[in-house]
């Protein structure tokens, strides 16, 4: 199904009809059950977004808006531990992204 898509939309390149996709994916942030590390329950974690410190090559870099889940029972802000590795990735293999200063947008990332 994928090579029969990317020789639909991408002259059969599989990568750039997967970069394709990624850049066209808007979908929110679904809200999530999970348990509260904080309140100690399970319960429903609405997405929300923050500002993040990421420290990378010894330097701080705020990401602005970045997707987090908030308790709707204590109201505590967890961070995605997949999404924090991944930002952080992102952040040490393109060095142009650090070039445009100590603050970013989430959606720079993506
Ligand atoms: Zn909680």
């Amino acid at each position: 199904m994928l090579r029969i898509k990317a020789s639909m939309y991408a002259n059969g390149d599989v990568s750039q009809y997967v970069k394709d996709l990624i850049q066209k994916d808007r979908r929110p942030i679904p809200d999530i059950e999970a348990y509260c590390a904080s309140c100690h329950t399970s319960t429903k974690m609405k997405a929300v977004s923050a500002d993040e410190v990421f420290y990378v090559k010894d330097q701080a870099v705020n990401v602005r808006e970045v997707p987090k889940y908030q308790c709707t029972q204590c109201g505590c802000v967890t961070t995605n531990v997949k999404l924090a590795a991944a930002i952080e990735e992102a952040l040490e293999v393109r060095p142009s992204l650090l070039k445009s200063g100590t603050s970013l947008s989430f959606e720079s990332l993506v």
